[in-house]
């Protein structure tokens, strides 16, 4: 590592990750004392950055930054299930582990976007951003075999409601974050800062 003190940072040179910097820190760490003065254990604050490696899904994560959802399709005609639609992007169908195609859904999902199923929660994982309670929707669209996992940014989420997705394009944060939904007819006056609709 050429510098302890700079945060870590990867470029693709020749196709290769060329991580430079630091990924890991250690900090002090502290006593936990229970009431009488007893030691109990320390804390031990770790700060790590993680690498995650988009491969051949990267083109999902960068459409979205431009109004665009992108799934893939079996096009393999031996396939048991040839003709597939998988929304999230898949490389490989799961089903003849052949390379699928790439194919545009945005029409499909501001035609169809229908809540299947949804669940609100106060309670989420570790490092989750999103605004509490966040309001999780599944997310079924005409000619797409899968269901697809999102959040609902403006209302309350109900079964069988009609969505359109909204695109996080000032500051993208390049995850799956980026992409968010709101009820059909929602004002653009409504939407979270920096998403708009795809157009
Ligand atoms: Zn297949």
């Amino acid at each position: 590592m050429s510098n302890s003190n700079k945060r870590g940072t990867v470029k693709v040179i020749n196709g290769r990750y060329r991580p430079d910097g630091s990924f890991h820190y250690n900090y002090p760490n502290t006593p936990i004392y229970d009431e009488a003065g007893k030691l109990m254990g320390v804390t031990n604050p770790r700060d790590l950055t993680h690498i995650h490696a988009y491969g051949g899904e990267s083109q999902f994560f960068s459409s979205l930054k431009d109004g665009e959802i992108w799934g893939t399709k079996c096009e393999n005609p031996d396939c048991e299930h040839t003709g597939t639609v998988n929304l999230p992007y898949k490389i490989y169908c799961p089903d003849c582990l052949k390379k699928a195609i790439p194919v545009n859904l945005t029409a499909t999902a501001i035609k169809s976007a229908t809540v299947h199923t949804f669940m609100v929660t106060e309670r989420t994982g570790a490092f989750n951003t999103l605004e509490k309670p966040i309001r999780f929707i599944n997310i079924e669209f005409e000619g797409v075999d899968t269901i697809l996992m999102s959040y609902l940014s403006v209302g309350e989420p109900k079964v069988g409601m009609r969505v359109v997705p909204i695109f996080r394009k000032v500051e993208p944060t390049f995850t799956i974050l980026d992409l968010s939904w709101v009820p059909l007819g929602t004002s653009v006056e409504k939407l979270p800062d920096g998403f708009s609709f795809s157009k």
